[in-house]
């Protein structure tokens, strides 16, 4: 249980509470109580400690994630007498600073929290071929303010660390696409601002609620970590269903470090012995995640290098080319040599598959809004 949750009450005497400003003393500031990602026992105990019958519960239950409520004045079939006393309630729900929509359908946001700190989540629709059917509706979520990994290609890690997101904070991000899409969520992956497993507590929850609470399938949501050592079998003994991604980028120990600081505290082999034990206890295969840089990481002596690597190893590589975030560090690398990449891999029966950017024009690398958009912020017009 999210320990902020713990039977919140809005008496202004006794708050679990956050207060969103600590130093406003007026009646009537903003207190987060993080009802979004609690499941129905949690609301049916703090319903009842607003002193509303217990079946209330499954109804608030209902309007937060089926209808989407922003706040609980919304819940109509409430006593308006009480909607009254809860009208500086914050359930946990974010404002949309910026909506930023792509020519493909992909919709990139970005959402202020409360304590004003904003991130990304992204909503990437696919459609049924020949139609304009929704087959699928992805977001790539973020787990973090910012990121500490610092990895080199990434405009997340230029940016710095700020705080973890907490369970609520996740969750929003699944309720606000789908509001924005009217469409149902269908996969997820943790794919946007931070670093998964340094925030388990909260991912773990909010897979929890985003599976419970929301319906979307354990098997469509991945974890895309940069490996923190430990956490992969920390994550494993929770027996989630979700896929794990590993973010490897390189086929050793030398390339690895120049991409990935924290690359030489966690040597390749003690990753993938980690990953073999998430194999091993889950029953779940690995997906490894190879983000191709030209001239670095993308020779042919790299492809065979990366084989020998995963040899015998259930899992499976998505290559990622890389998308540019300023004009002077890595390059994109032609489509030639990246077939002779993925062909190499194919030869040595690797399992391998290439993946395609989507929202390009919605700056859909990794941060790549945000960082634009705080830039601008900060230069005066
Ligand atoms: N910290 C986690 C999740 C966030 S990054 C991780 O490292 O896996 C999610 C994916 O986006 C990673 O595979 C990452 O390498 C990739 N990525 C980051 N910056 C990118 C860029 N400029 N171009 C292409 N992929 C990028």
């Amino acid at each position: 249980m999210n320990p902020e949750f713990s039977a919140p009450t809005v008496d202004a005497t006794d708050l679990d509470a956050t207060d969103a400003d600590a130093t406003d003393a007026t009646p009537d500031a903003t207190i987060v109580v993080p009802l979004v990602g609690a499941s129905v026992t949690e609301l049916t105990d703090w319903i009842q400690t607003q002193g509303q019958p217990a079946y209330r519960g499954k109804q608030l239950h209902q309007w937060i994630y089926e209808r989407g409520i922003q706040s609980l004045a919304e819940v109509t079939v409430f006593p308006k007498a009480w909607r009254e006393t809860v009208t500086n309630v914050n359930i946990g729900r974010s404002r949309i600073a910026l909506r930023s929509p792509s020519r493909d359908g992909t919709v990139k946001f970005l959402l202020e929290m409360v304590d004003g700190q904003i991130i990304e989540a992204v909503g990437i629709p696919a459609y049924k071929t020949g139609s304009n059917k929704l087959d699928r509706l992805t977001v790539c979520v973020s787990s973090q303010v910012g990121c500490p990994m610092a990895c080199d290609f990434c405009a997340t890690g230029k940016g710095g660390f700020k705080r973890n997101l907490e369970r609520h904070e996740i969750v929003d991000q699944i309720l606000t696409v789908q509001a924005d899409f009217q469409e149902r969520v269908s996969n997820v992956v943790f794919m946007g601002m931070g670093e998964p497993l340094l925030n388990v507590e909260n991912v773990a929850e909010a897979v929890r609620s985003m599976n419970q609470d929301i319906g979307i399938g354990q098997r469509s949501m991945t974890i895309s970590t940069v490996g923190i050592p430990g956490q992969i079998r920390r994550l494993a003994d929770r027996h989630l269903q979700s896929t794990l991604a590993v973010s490897l980028h390189a086929s050793n120990q030398e390339v690895r470090e120049q991409l990935i600081p924290s690359a030489t505290k966690y040597p390749l082999e003690a990753l993938l012995d980690e990953c073999r034990d998430y194999v091993n206890i889950t029953g779940r295969r690995v997906t490894f995640e190879y983000i191709v840089l030209a001239g670095m990481n993308d020779h042919t002596q790299h492809a065979h290098e990366l084989a020998h690597l995963l040899k015998g190893f259930q899992s499976h590589v998505n290559l990622i080319p890389y998308n540019p975030i300023s004009e002077v560090d890595y390059q994109r690398p032609n489509d030639r040599q990246l077939q002779v990449f993925m062909s190499t891999l194919k030869a040595k029966n690797v399992a391998v598959s290439v993946r395609r950017s989507r929202g390009l024009d919605a700056n859909a690398a990794c941060g790549q809004l945000r960082a634009n958009q705080l830039e601008q912020l900060a230069t005066p017009a």
